[in-house]
């Protein structure tokens, strides 16, 4: 099914949340022992995340540096399959601009659409770590908006080749929105109207970035209206576990925490700490969203469900 449908279909809010593939050599069990813990809270779909090559500097031994590349987490659709196929749940894949050709693009989707997957959430993909900025592939997209179009033309069954009108495909397309602005936008408002763009170009939900001031996802879904998005927007929230997480989710998310939380975390000694008042912010944060009636709660596990189960108990 459709994430559009699963909400359309909703009487209240949904949840669902994000899953990370493991590092290359793990076995699937760390994935099931992952989603096992929350399939109580019935989510109606998962999100399985993209990642792209790294390059890594090997020494060989004469004193010279080879470079490498390596994908350190292989297998979303894999793991999409394996999880439809366990579970009896819609999996959405990320599928990403960044190192893709059109051509490999479009037998991504062939491969998605035999399995069955109806849904992919469509991004341009962060810059190669060792890259300052983001590099399409030479005959790939540069912006999530021309992946979306690229979906959405073979969903009305045009495909690559010339002229010829081939089975169109019928995926229900994701996009991703950002409360607090894209880190390279040069404003809140330009980014909001490249939105619009992704949206017209046929996404028909959004995804946010975590965030952690409600009222900064209350705001965005106003200018959202406002422009004339009208499809649904999904929150996505993030439990923060550890000491570390402090300063790692504002550095890599690009996100604020606001006043009050930052004061409390000030406050935390240990990562257990961190974790009993990320999980508590996290609770308040679900409740007043599904009182304001969002569609879904979107919850980033980072391969840690322990979190998000905690919450979901309290929510759903
Ligand atoms: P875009 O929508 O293409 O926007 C990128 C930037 O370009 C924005 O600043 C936008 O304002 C600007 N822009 C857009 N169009 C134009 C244009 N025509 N001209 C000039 N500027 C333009 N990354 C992964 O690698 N794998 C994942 O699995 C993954 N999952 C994610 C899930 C969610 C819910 C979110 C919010 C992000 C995820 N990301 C993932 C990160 C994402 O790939 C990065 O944030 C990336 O930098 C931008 O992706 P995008 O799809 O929003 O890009």
């Amino acid at each position: 099914m459709q994430v559009t449908e699963h909400i359309d279909a909703a009487k209240s809010s949904l949840f669902s949340f994000e899953i990370l593939p493991p590092l290359k050599g793990k076995s699937i069990q760390s994935i099931y022992d992952g989603i096992d813990p929350l399939m109580e809270f019935e989510p109606k779909f998962v999100n399985v995340t993209y990642h792209r090559e790294e390059y890594l500097y090997k020494e060989k031994g004469n004193g010279l540096l080879e470079k490498v590349s390596i994908r350190k987490r292989p297998g979303t659709v894999g793991i999409c399959a394996a999880i439809m196929n366990k579970y009896n749940v819609d999996a959405v894949p990320h599928l990403i601009c960044g190192g893709f050709s059109k051509e490999e693009t479009e037998n991504a989707l062939i491969d998605l659409q035999f399995l069955g997957i109806d849904n992919v959430l469509a991004l341009r993909g962060d810059p190669i770590k060792t890259e300052s900025s983001f590099r399409p592939d030479p005959n790939g997209h540069s912006y999530a908006v021309e992946l979306i179009q690229q979906i959405s033309n073979m969903n009305e069954g045009e495909y690559m080749m010339d002229d010829i009108k081939l089975e169109p495909t019928n995926f229900c397309i994701g996009a991703a929105g950002y409360p607090e602005k894209h880190f390279e936008a040069m404003n809140l408002q330009t980014d909001l109207l490249r939105l619009k763009r992704k949206v017209d170009a046929g996404a028909s939900y959004v995804v946010t970035q975590m965030f952690f001031d409600n009222k900064k996802y209350f705001d965005f879904v106003k200018s959202c209206r406002n422009i004339g998005i009208k499809v649904p927007i999904i929150p996505g929230l993030k439990p923060i576990r550890t000491l570390n997480h402090i300063s790692f989710l504002p550095k890599f998310f690009h996100i604020d925490y606001p006043e009050e939380l930052s004061t409390e975390l000030l406050k935390c000694k240990s990562n257990s700490d961190v974790e009993e008042l990320g999980i508590e912010w996290s609770i308040q944060q679900s409740k007043e969203l599904v009182k304001e009636g969002a569609p879904c709660i979107h919850y980033y596990t980072m391969s840690n469900s322990d979190a998000v189960k905690s919450i979901a108990s309290q929510i759903f």
